[in-house]
């Protein structure tokens, strides 16, 4: 490979219990990429991430981080926000980014007033976590993670719970970081933000990875969005589910679905055609995500 890989899994198992979550999951994620892994509630994202950073050890597969299996080495260069870990919620915001200051050993004097202007959160640094909205706290963590400038990110659900206009911010936060040469590994599903923002996806469909490459690559076989007019949304969806359980269908306008296909499908009677159209990224991206890999 020409390409630097920043991360790269090969073949990857992880159970809880007796239960696989992560079923041979390989990915690879270059040098300056904004990777988007993408996939429906369970699908197995948080896990990855967790696999990747050391918080899960009882997996079988390869891992490397930049290039090397001395993952522990490895993983000082990262920073990350994950969803649901436990933190000190007494503290205040300040006093975290004190914490992960001397975890880096970067120079609390000067790194908490440069992470804190960076996400704008210096005005609410005296709070306590928990007397901040879900908002604000989720800034402070992703202060915390850049804490020390580390060359990959890795954010679980970071545009969940920030207002339109934070979201805004941190959606040019990344990108300037994307910029100045961060490799970023983000997890969504508000398929808007990180479409606007990635290079890269990678969709995982339970447990499995369903299909990886950028925006190009992934576009390159050539969807449609095919839109049907039916009598009444919920029941059109519902027979559509039932009487065509191979085809990506998504609620469109009013009473009008939208398949997403290659090729033209033929549906049964009620599903009056009205137009055909190029699929946009987003639709892809939910094509995928369906995990209903048709025959062209
Ligand atoms: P995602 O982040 O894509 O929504 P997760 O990685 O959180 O998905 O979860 C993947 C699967 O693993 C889900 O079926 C979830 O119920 C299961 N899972 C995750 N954590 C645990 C746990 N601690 N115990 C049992 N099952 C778990
Ligand atoms: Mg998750």
């Amino acid at each position: 490979m020409s390409e630097e890989q920043v991360i790269g899994v090969r073949d990857l198992n992880f159970s809880i219990g007796s239960k696989p979550i992560l079923k041979g999951i390989s990915l690879s994620v270059r040098k300056g990429a904004v990777y988007a892994l993408v996939g429906n509630n369970g699908a197995g994202k948080t896990t990855l991430l967790k696999v990747l950073l050391g918080l899960e050890t009882q997996y079988q597969g390869e891992i490397r981080l930049f290039g090397s299996q001395e993952l522990l080495a490895q993983r000082r260069r990262i920073g990350a926000v994950m969803q649901m870990l436990c933190r000190n919620m007494s503290l205040r915001g300040k006093e975290h980014l004190r914490q992960m200051c001397l975890l880096c050993g970067a120079d609390p004097a000067t790194e908490i007033t440069r992470v804190a202007a960076m996400t704008e959160c210096t005005g609410y640094l005296h709070k306590r976590l928990r007397d901040c909205s879900d908002g604000m706290y989720k800034r402070i963590l992703i202060a915390g993670a850049l804490v020390g400038a580390p060359s990959l990110l890795i954010l679980d659900e970071p545009f969940n719970a920030i207002d339109p206009q934070g979201m805004e911010h941190l959606r040019i936060l990344l990108h300037t970081l994307h910029k100045g040469g961060v490799t970023i590994l983000v997890t969504s599903h508000i398929l808007p933000e990180l479409v606007r923002l990635a290079t890269d996806f990678g969709v995982i469909c339970e447990g499995r990875m369903s299909s990886e490459g950028t925006m190009r690559s992934l576009k390159e076989r050539g969807f449609f969005r095919y839109i049907y007019a039916v009598d009444a949304l919920s029941d059109g969806i519902h027979r559509l589910e039932q009487e065509h359980p191979a085809l990506c269908a998504i609620p469109y306008y009013e009473d009008t679905i939208a398949v997403i296909s290659q090729s033209q499908p033929v549906l049964s009677e009620g599903f009056r055609f009205c137009e055909k159209a190029e699929a946009d990224t987003e639709e892809i991206l939910r094509y995928y995500m369906c995990g209903k890999e048709q025959t062209a």
